[in-house]
Formats: C-alpha cells, sequence, structure tokens
C-alpha cells in the first residue's frame, strides 16, 4: 500500500511518475536495458538530458540569458559553488540574509571565499519570520545578494523579494522550485536540489544568467565551476542518469498537468486547508508570521512534546508517514511537496481532529 509520505526530502514523486518509471524498468525503450544501466554517452541517455533540461526551460519559463545545467553534490555543495564562481577574488563582496538553516550554512560557506557581511537574520525568533531589508541595506560593490526563497525546516517564505538594486539575487529554491510561477528574470542565479518537489535524490539544476559567468575564483575546482557542465552540456562527467530521467517523466507529467501555474493552485489550496484548521484549533499551533508562511513545509505542535511523539506515532500506523518535526525545531513538520495529493491533506486534517479529541 503506498502510503502519504509528508518527508521533508526526498519525497513523494506523483503515483502515475513511480508506475511509469516501472513499466520501462528492465527494457527502456527498446534499449533491451534500463536507464540505470545505459551510458550516459547512449544516444537514449542522450534524448533523456536534452528533453529534461529543455522541460525546465520550459516549465519555468527560463529566459535565453539563463543557462542551466545539472550538477551533483546536493544544494550544499552550491554553498561553496556560488562564492567560487561569482567571487573573483578572495576580496570581492557578498552578502547574505539568514531565515534558516540552510541559509546559515550557506553563509558559513561563503566566508572561506570572499568579503561576506551578514545584512540581515531572523535568528532571533528562531526563523519564524523574512526580515525587512531596502535596497540601502547592501553594499553598492557587492557582487550578490544571497537568500534562501523557502525554508524547508522552520517554515518561512520570501513572498517577495528583497530590493537589492541592480545587485543580482542568489536563491535557494531547494524545497519550493515549481511549486509556484516565478519570474527568473527577477534573479541572477537559481538553484534547487531536485529531491523535494522534482526528482529522486542525486541531481541539483543551477540556471545562471549568462552575465554573471566567467567570473569565477581561478581556484575554483574544476567540478565546481558551473562553466564545466555549461560547456559539456551537463555531460561533463557521468550524471546521475536515473535521477535525472525521472525528474523528465515528472516535468512530463507536470507538463501534461497545465504547468506551474497549475500546481501552484493545488498548492495554495493545499496548504490554506492546512493553516486554517491548525488556526481555528486551539489544540494545535504555527508560530510562523502569516505573511511569511511556507505553502510546502508546514511545521506544527500539539500542547506537549509527549503528545508531539504520540501524534507522529500514531499517525504513522494511519499511513500519514515522516511527520517528524526537525531536530532544530521539534514537534511536526508535514512537507506538502507538489506530489502530495489533496487526499493526503483531507486525510492528516482528520487524523488531528480524531488526535485533538482523543488527548485534549
Ligand atoms: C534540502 C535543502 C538543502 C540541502 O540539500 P542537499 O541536496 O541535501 O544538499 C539546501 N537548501 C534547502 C532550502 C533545502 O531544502
Amino acid at each position: 500500500m503506498r502510503v502519504y509520505n509528508f518527508s521533508a526530502g526526498p519525497s513523494m514523486l506523483p503515483e502515475e511518475v513511480v508506475k511509469e518509471a516501472a513499466k520501462n524498468i528492465e527494457d527502456y525503450a527498446g534499449s533491451g536495458m534500463s536507464v540505470m544501466e545505459m551510458s550516459h554517452r547512449s544516444k537514449w541517455y542522450d534524448a533523456i538530458n536534452t528533453e529534461c533540461l529543455a522541460l525546465v526551460r520550459e516549465l519555468m519559463n527560463v529566459p535565453e540569458n539563463y543557462e542551466i545545467i545539472f550538477v551533483q553534490g546536493g544544494a550544499s555543495q552550491q554553498f561553496d559553488a556560488i562564492p567560487l564562481n561569482l567571487l573573483s577574488s578572495f576580496d570581492e563582496k557578498a552578502d547574505y540574509i539568514v531565515t534558516g538553516n540552510f541559509a546559515n550554512k550557506a553563509y558559513k560557506a561563503a566566508k572561506k571565499f570572499g568579503d561576506i557581511r551578514l545584512v540581515a537574520s531572523s535568528e532571533d525568533k528562531t526563523y519564524t519570520y523574512i526580515p525587512k531589508t531596502t535596497k540601502d541595506d547592501f553594499r553598492k560593490d557587492a557582487k550578490y545578494v544571497y537568500i534562501c526563497e523557502n525554508n524547508t525546516i522552520f517554515g518561512g517564505k520570501y513572498w517577495e523579494l528583497p530590493d537589492t538594486g541592480d545587485i543580482p539575487i542568489v536563491a535557494d529554491l531547494s524545497s519550493c522550485i515549481m511549486s509556484q510561477e516565478i519570474d527568473v528574470s527577477k534573479y541572477g542565479v537559481i538553484y534547487a536540489g531536485a529531491q523535494k518537489n522534482l526528482a529522486p535524490a542525486g541531481v541539483t539544476i543551477v540556471i545562471i544568467r549568462k552575465d554573471l559567468l566567467g567570473k569565477a575564483n581561478p581556484l575554483c575546482p574544476t567540478m565546481l565551476n558551473w562553466q564545466t557542465q555549461i560547456d559539456a552540456n551537463s555531460l561533463y562527467n557521468t550524471p546521475p542518469c536515473w535521477s535525472i530521467y525521472m525528474m523528465m517523466l515528472n516535468l512530463r507529467y507536470l507538463k501534461k498537468m497545465g504547468g506551474v501555474k497549475a500546481i501552484e493552485a493545488i498548492n495554495r489550496k493545499k496548504a490554506a486547508m492546512l493553516y486554517d484548521f491548525i488556526d481555528n484549533s486551539s489544540f494545535y499551533n504555527n508560530y510562523v508570521e502569516k505573511d511569511a508562511r511556507s505553502i510546502m513545509n508546514i511545521p506544527f505542535v500539539s500542547p506537549s512534546a509527549e503528545l508531539d511523539a504520540k501524534f507522529v506515532k500514531e499517525a504513522e500506523a494511519e499511513g500519514l508517514v515522516s511527520l517528524k518535526g526537525h531536530k532544530l525545531v521539534g514537534g511536526m513538520r508535514a512537507s506538502i511537496y507538489n506530489a502530495m495529493p489533496i487526499e493526503g491533506i483531507e486525510k492528516l486534517i482528520s487524523f488531528m481532529k480524531k488526535f485533538e479529541e482523543e488527548n485534549k
């Protein structure tokens, strides 16, 4: 039986996509082998790579003056790759905003490679809000401003990008990529590990405005330099073929469903159902400020840590799995990415009602 998996990542994939992969597992497109077994230089894999890159461009409406590459090492690898690609020397500047754990890791990693300044942080209130900034908060000669757009662990979200004037924004979209329509032209660099919303683990998408290329630190390792995969159409070395194949199937499915616009409407509906229920309950709480709430990751607590643990255990027995909150936060967290159907939210809410009745 398939469960409703609320894991923050790796996370659910649409059932139809998993079934499609299963159908072709032994013999992909008459090749006599699975995608897991074939050469990344084969004509079949070449077609997968090309189609998948094209689908990312189409579904996110990525303008021509942006490159798209697939890399490995997870989103975390980009914490180092970003300053190494965008700062030519160790004294060039970049400004960071820290709105959660992953942004903090990115900030700390960058400090090794440049003159990095922390402009704003929401750590004082355990990352439950998005700090307000204005153009004047950033150094005029900063090469980029860094944000994490959706805070996977604490459940906060940038709903409006900071005004940085002409300074390009570099954004981590790992937990919100293709969950809502965005205007790519407002960003300098977008990157995202695919395992939250798009694919199994192993592949990270990086989207780079072309004029920001060619300035990497001379010490930037070959495999971290974005230009390496740009020049090789993301086939410089062996890619995570299976993950990219699964992403292609998932993006085909998303396109068939009506694309990002269609999934955004569903995502907003799912999140509203859950927040409405939590806000109308005196048993459950979500502490994120209302204008900064994520529609992908929804943390909540019951009246006590003991009840939280009981909740997680009993939910699991009902096929509602991976609801335990991150260790930094405790409580529960429902990650409701693109692949979580509305029925999963309905089932979660009815379980929450029952649990409240039995334990209040
Ligand atoms: C999951 C996540 C990461 C880390 O991704 P890895 O691929 O495990 O390195 C970074 N940033 C955000 C926002 C995430 O959600």
